[in-house]
């Protein structure tokens, strides 16, 4: 904290990218330090997410989730210490979780944040930002939920070794199935089989056919697909899916940065003579299974069945190469920064 002018740093959005997103769409500002008012506190950030959802937020127009405004600051996921109160809930020390990512200070009435255990066993602060917060609620919300995912049946995983795709393939192995994942490079690959213990794993980018790879590593084709990628990946997985599969549209990160919308997988009449289900989903709508995701994660974490990998930037000011990392695959697990 710049305590003698009373500042803060703060990413604002500087102009809307065309294509995969640079540094010079974002701009560090020194803005003024905010003061906790009647019934309010003030936090400092210790922990910031980077998700691809918020790709989607740096363009014009629909989407899930607002626009996010030229010249106004950026936002997201974080993890920071209540430093000053004026809030009965919310007393000096608490550790919260809130969604005023991208800078180092933040005011709030409490609405919209949670306090967390900062001496929970075994979960460090910065894990409810990955395993133990929304990236692991939507690996257990997908597959579980909206996948209705039976034990041993075979699951196809992209984006495998991310944030989400990694826990969903861990849960996955918990429910007895047989394992499939999709991901960037050989250490990913390697990874994903000898450390999550998966069955099958290849590097997409060695391929140019990611339906015949799917029906050489799944002979007896595929009963959910998480989708984390869209793309040739879910074209692929359409080909191979069983009688009555589920496709869990999680993510489409493969079309995030296209200029134009592109065409369709051509294969979307196998949907019908399949009978799929193709469900897309947003984890907060499912804010009610938080408590049984929480006792259920926590119970496997215990139990050693899941493992996290977190890739940590530090640094406040490299935000946007984190960021941009999570579209050259430039990281492990759950992209994070370290304030
Ligand atoms: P990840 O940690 O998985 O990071 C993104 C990864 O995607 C990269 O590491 C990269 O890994 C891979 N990737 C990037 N570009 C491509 C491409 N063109 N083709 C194939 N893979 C690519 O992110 P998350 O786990 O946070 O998110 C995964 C998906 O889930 C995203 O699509 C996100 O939008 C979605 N999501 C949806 C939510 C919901 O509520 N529906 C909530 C949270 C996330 P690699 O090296 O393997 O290429």
């Amino acid at each position: 904290m710049n305590t003698t002018t009373k500042t803060q740093r703060e990413f604002h959005l500087k102009s809307r990218p065309e294509g995969v997103p640079g540094k010079d769409n974002f701009e560090l500002v020194e803005a003024e330090m905010p003061e906790p008012g009647t019934n309010q506190f003030l936090v400092q950030n210790e922990w910031l997410s980077v998700d691809p959802y918020m790709r989607g937020r740096m363009r014009e127009g629909e989407s899930y989730a607002e626009p996010f405004q030229i010249g106004e600051p950026m936002e997201g996921g974080c993890v920071g210490k209540v430093i000053q109160s004026n809030n009965d809930e919310f007393r000096e020390g608490d550790y919260v979780l809130g969604n005023q990512g991208w800078r180092e200070f933040w005011v709030s009435d409490g609405q919209g944040v949670q306090r967390i255990d900062p001496e929970l066993d075994g979960v460090e602060i910065q894990n409810h930002l990955s395993v133990l917060g929304l990236t692991g609620m939507t690996a257990y919300v997908g597959l579980l939920e909206i996948g209705k995912l039976n034990e041993g049946e075979t699951v196809f995983v992209s984006a495998a070794s991310g944030a989400v795709g990694s826990i969903v393939c861990q849960i996955a192995k918990v429910k007895n199935c047989r394992v499939i994942g999709s991901a960037g490079s050989s250490m990913k690959i390697e990874w994903l089989k000898d450390v999550a213990g998966i069955d099958e794993a290849f590097n997409y980018h060695d391929t140019n056919d990611v339906s015949a790879k799917l029906k050489e590593l799944c002979p007896d084709g595929i009963d959910v697909y998480f989708d984390n990628v869209g793309g040739d990946h879910l074209k692929g997985a359409i080909d191979n899916m069983n009688q009555n599969g589920r496709i869990v549209c999680c993510g489409a990160i493969s079309g995030y940065n296209d200029k134009q919308p592109r065409p369709g997988p051509n294969n979307l009449f196998k949907i019908i003579g399949k009978r799929l289900r193709v469900e897309g989903f947003i984890v907060r709508d499912h804010y009610d299974l938080q408590e049984k995701f929480v006792k259920d994660m926590g119970g496997w974490i215990r139990a050693g069945k899941i493992i996290w990998e977190e890739t940590v930037t530090q640094g406040l000011n490299n935000t946007p190469e984190a960021f941009i990392k999570l579209f050259n695959g430039d990281k492990m697990g759950k992209a994070l920064v370290k304030v």
